[in-house]
């Protein structure tokens, strides 16, 4: 499988300078999204993982075919206000400006392992505010997976620690 061919790259979205890594055009390719899907399965041993934490909103398709695998509870982390019991939240930087991700905080429960699922590896903020919300609740952070990393955006020092696995990186904005 040529993972690359099948991600669209749009240039200048959501903004000039930006160039975007279109996962939406795996999940609409069937050999793709099944290949993706058994390999993030197979990244971990059965067992080692005791929940996944998906992140809004590509990362909750993905999110929910390693739960059933496994058969390990899903949570989703969600943009602030979507969820509806109390919650645990975490603010982080974006390129300009904030964003806030909330967790239902009775389904983090302490002392698990949990895996965090998101599309794509950037600057690693988002990732790392899931992070934080896991450990302060005093449960631990079992490894990280994106169908794409961007390295050069330095995600490894936010997330190094927690063994970031990714399917395919690119290291520049060339499309
Ligand atoms: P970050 O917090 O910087 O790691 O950004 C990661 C989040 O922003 C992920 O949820 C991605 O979906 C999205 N994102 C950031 N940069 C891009 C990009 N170049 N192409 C597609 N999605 C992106």
């Amino acid at each position: 499988m040529n993972l690359d061919d099948a991600i669209r790259k749009v240039p200048d979205f959501p903004k000039p300078g930006i160039l975007f890594y279109d996962v939406t055009s795996i999940f609409a390719n069937p050999d793709a999204f099944s290949y993706v899907v058994q390999q993030m399965i197979g990244s971990y041993e059965p067992g080692s993982i005791d929940g996944v934490i998906a992140i809004e909103s590509r990362g909750f398709v993905l999110g929910g075919h390693f739960a059933l695998e496994n058969k390990v509870p899903l949570v989703l982390a969600r943009k602030k206000g979507k969820l509806p019991r109390e919650t645990v939240e975490e603010s982080y930087a974006l390129e300009y400006g904030e964003a806030t991700l909330q967790i239902h905080v009775d389904d983090l429960m302490p002392g698990r392992r949990w895996l965090i699922i998101d599309d794509l590896i950037a600057t690693g903020g988002t990732l790392e505010a899931v992070a934080k919300m896991i450990e302060k609740q005093g449960a631990t952070v079992a490894g990280i997976f994106a169908i794409i990393g961007l390295p050069f955006l330095k995600y490894g020092d936010k997330i190094g620690k927690y063994n970031p696995k990714t399917l395919i990186e690119y290291h520049g904005e060339s499309v």
